[in-house]
């Protein structure tokens, strides 16, 4: 799944393609992109407009047309853009057509991409605040922002990364490459980070994420660039599918484990596993009867 610097690189790709042009048409192929809107609710809001700019917030494309009408795309597992593709393009969900005669094409297999539509700006900082937490490459995203965010939380710090309401943009790559970077097992509890390992985890997000998109993004599965490139950061991945291989700080075996429901890959002589906590057995057993109603 595309993840912040994927999504980036796209938007650094396009932006002087499509900024100051005018989207002279918009056809929607599959309706499911833009549920629960029908194609020509969007259509009919968006067609006809110049295209001010394009930006992104997390793992979304936000397209600034004028007159503050807002196209809010996430292109989820499988979705690509693909400018003039000269290869017929398969799973063509929507075709956008610029005044210049240039044309973008939303492809994606598995139709899991969105498309929705927001009106004036304060819809858009609603729709996000819904959703999206601090932007990690964004000066907000400071050392003792992320103890704030930590503070308290019990989950596993490989969920806490996940949590888009949190910080926005990290995903399952992303989140393995910073934790590995600052140390720190995936399976340590967020709120019991130190100062030191909390002020680390920021740095190694932040640089995991520039090395991301100075690569132009990683491509596992499905993601390209709009030209139909592929990324290279897979080939500068630290231990991100890396099981079996040695660690490229110490030499100890790159192990895979599950952390948040995803496949984790880590370094468990630098990230060291959290010590179990012994759990208070009795005191709990005699809660759970005084709280019965007999
Ligand atoms: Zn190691």
């Amino acid at each position: 799944m595309p993840e912040l610097p994927e999504v980036e690189t796209i938007r650094r790709q396009l932006a002087p393609l499509v900024e100051g042009r005018v989207l002279a048409r918009l056809q929607i192929a599959d309706p499911r992109w833009c549920l629960p809107l029908a194609p020509e609710a969007v259509v009919d809001a968006l067609q006809g407009r110049q295209v001010e700019r394009l930006a992104r917030r997390g793992k979304y494309l936000v397209w600034e047309l004028a007159d503050e009408a807002f196209l809010l795309m996430h292109l989820r597992m499988t979705g690509t853009l693909l400018y003039d593709p000269t290869a017929p393009a398969r799973h063509t969900r929507a075709r956008l057509e610029l005044d210049d005669g240039h044309r973008l094409l939303v492809c994606d297999p598995r139709r899991f991409g969105t498309a929705e539509l927001a009106r004036g700006r304060q819809e858009v900082t609603d729709f996000f605040a819904a959703r999206l937490g601090v932007e990690p490459l964004g000066p907000r995203f400071t050392e003792s922002y992320l103890r704030a965010l930590a503070s308290g939380r019990r989950a596993p710090v490989k969920a806490f990364l996940l949590d888009q309401r949190r910080i926005a943009g990290v995903g399952n790559i992303y989140a393995d490459e910073a934790l590995f970077r600052a140390r720190i097992h995936p399976l340590r509890p967020a709120g019991r980070l130190s100062v030191g390992q909390l002020g680390e985890l920021r740095r190694a997000v932040v640089s995991s994420l520039r090395a991301g998109i100075g690569a132009g993004g990683a491509t596992i599965d499905d993601y390209r660039d709009v030209d139909g490139g592929r990324g290279s950061f897979q080939d500068q991945f630290l231990v991100h599918r890396r099981a079996g291989e040695p660690c490229p700080r110490c030499g100890a075996t790159i192990v895979k484990l599950m952390a948040a429901g995803r496949g984790t890959y880590a370094c468990e002589s630098c990230q060291p596993r959290p010590r179990r906590r012994r759990r208070p057995v009795v005191q709990r057993s005699a809660r759970s009867s005084v709280s019965r109603p007999f």
